[in-house]
């Protein structure tokens, strides 16, 4: 299996996603202005025909009728029919609150131009429209004229509403316009407003995408990871172990052959000799498969606990007393500490046993004679803690942290490496760890913590 570079990969799906919001983000803009466009005219539309609606074609024509030409438009302002028709228009405009300027006009049909009559805003009575655009297929049943411009590059966009009289003919229109740059603005206050919310949408969806790949591919890469280690374990193991088994292996070989080539001439003690010689070889080559036997147990979670509770003050004492022995033998001053009696743990007896007997067994063979040890069990908050602590020779600086790494000895060490091992493994599956101080020429302290039951 091959590590996934995550940040790479990362990288690229923040650049796609960052590329494919910009490009949505442009295309809804431009998408949103036309709609937003599109339903601003047909709002024009509506307004154009229900104020025009509201004016009667027949007082319209009687108005312009009354006065036909320019310069009769103070008279016209002041007529009643004007001044009504003027009122409609800029009510129209106050309630529907557009910016917007809106006029009535008439088709003039001898000059077939545009004529303006009742304007809100600038046009005067009886002027010529500055601009017709768009106007011609509209103005007999009213519509959209869609965005235009006048002569002063103004853009606008309009509709129309017919002014029709009683018998349903077309008498004049009313035209309602508003600058394309008041509606622009509206409108991108409103698209932007939809932007940046669909841009907190997007930028939240994309923050959890982001965590649940980095998640996905951070496991992806654990497992390879964990995968080329336990590999790279498995080959350093079978190193190891066929050059431990070879030590031994070669030395019985060599004795048996010596003594095969020369038992005529061997007295009693040297065959003796040679053959304790090569007991002890056989005892150290059968001391290493058991224990990488125990260990590999250990290691292939097939071993199930046999949790009980007991007193783990009584399970210390009882191996501490099996050592004593050998260590009046050597000349060590082996004791006890149990400030607390009755320290009662949940745990498995015969695992617990064998990690104070590989401590023990450890801490004897690098004590001398006038050295002591210490064996300490007490109580320590929700914790049992022990501690087999000796005055022995210590762990150098470099080799204290690989001392619970499998075949990890001490220069000239004759045992297997695997002791601390074991030791590891069992605390590991009791939850819990075994820590070390150590001080080269002043002694070592073990100690390990399980859980009061
Ligand atoms: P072994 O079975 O060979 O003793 P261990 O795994 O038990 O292997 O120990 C690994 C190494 O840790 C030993 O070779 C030794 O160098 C060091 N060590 C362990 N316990 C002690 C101790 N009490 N004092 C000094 N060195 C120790």
């Amino acid at each position: 299996m091959k590590t996934v570079n995550i940040n790479r990969i990362l990288m690229y799906t923040m650049i796609a996603l960052i590329a494919i919001a910009t490009y949505m983000t442009i295309n809804s803009y431009y998408t949103q202005l036309a709609i937003y466009e599109e339903k601003e005219i047909f709002k024009l539309d509506c307004i154009a025909r229900a104020v025009a609606y509201k004016i009667s074609g027949e007082e319209y024509t009687e108005l312009i009728d009354k006065y036909p030409s320019k310069t009769l438009k103070d008279e016209a302002f002041r007529d009643t029919s004007y001044q009504k028709i003027y009122q409609q228009l800029t009510g129209a405009v106050k309630m529907t609150m557009l910016p917007s300027e809106m006029y009535t006009l008439t088709k003039d049909d001898s000059s077939n131009k545009y004529i303006t009559t009742i304007a809100t805003d600038s046009y005067q009575w009886l002027q010529e429209l500055p601009t017709s655009a768009g106007l011609d297929p509209v103005y007999n049943s009213g519509g959209m004229i869609g965005r235009f411009k006048t002569g002063d590059g103004t853009q606008y966009i309009g509709a129309v509403g017919p002014i029709q009289n009683s018998n349903m003919q077309t008498v004049g229109a009313l035209q309602v316009n508003e600058t394309f740059d008041s509606f622009l603005m509206r409108a991108r206050e409103q698209i932007y407003r939809n932007i940046v919310i669909s841009l907190i949408f997007i930028s939240i969806v994309a923050i959890l995408m982001f965590i649940s790949v980095k998640s996905i591919l951070t496991r992806q890469n654990k497992l390879a990871l964990e995968k080329i280690e336990l590999e790279n374990m498995r080959r350093e193991l079978l190193a190891n172990v066929s050059h431990d088994i070879r030590t031994p292996l070669f030395s019985i070989h060599g004795y048996v052959e010596t003594m095969l080539m020369k038992k005529d001439s061997l007295d009693k003690d040297q065959m003796t000799k040679y053959l304790e010689t090569t007991l002890q070889g056989t005892q150290r080559l059968k001391t290493m498969v058991d224990e990488l036997f125990e260990l590999s147990k250990l290691e292939s979670k097939e071993r199930k606990l046999n949790l009980e509770i007991f007193d783990l003050a009584e399970v210390v004492q009882d191996t501490t007393s099996g050592f004593q022995v050998e260590a009046n033998q050597k000349g060590i001053q082996l004791k006890t500490e149990m400030n607390d009696r009755g320290i009662k743990v949940n745990g498995d007896i015969a695992l617990i046993d064998r990690v104070v007997n590989n401590l023990l067994s450890n801490a004897i063979k690098h004590c001398k004679n006038g050295d002591q040890i210490l064996v300490h069990v007490s109580k320590s908050g929700q914790h049992a803690l022990v501690s087999v602590k000796d005055s022995g020779s210590g762990i150098s600086p470099e080799d204290l942290p690989h001392i619970f790494n499998r075949f990890h000895k001490g220069k000239a060490e004759p045992g297997t490496g695997l002791g601390l091992a074991i030791v590891k493994s069992i605390m590991d599956l009791h939850g819990t760890s075994c820590t070390v101080e150590s001080k080269t020429g002043e002694g070592s302290s073990f100690s390990f913590r399980l859980p009061l039951a």
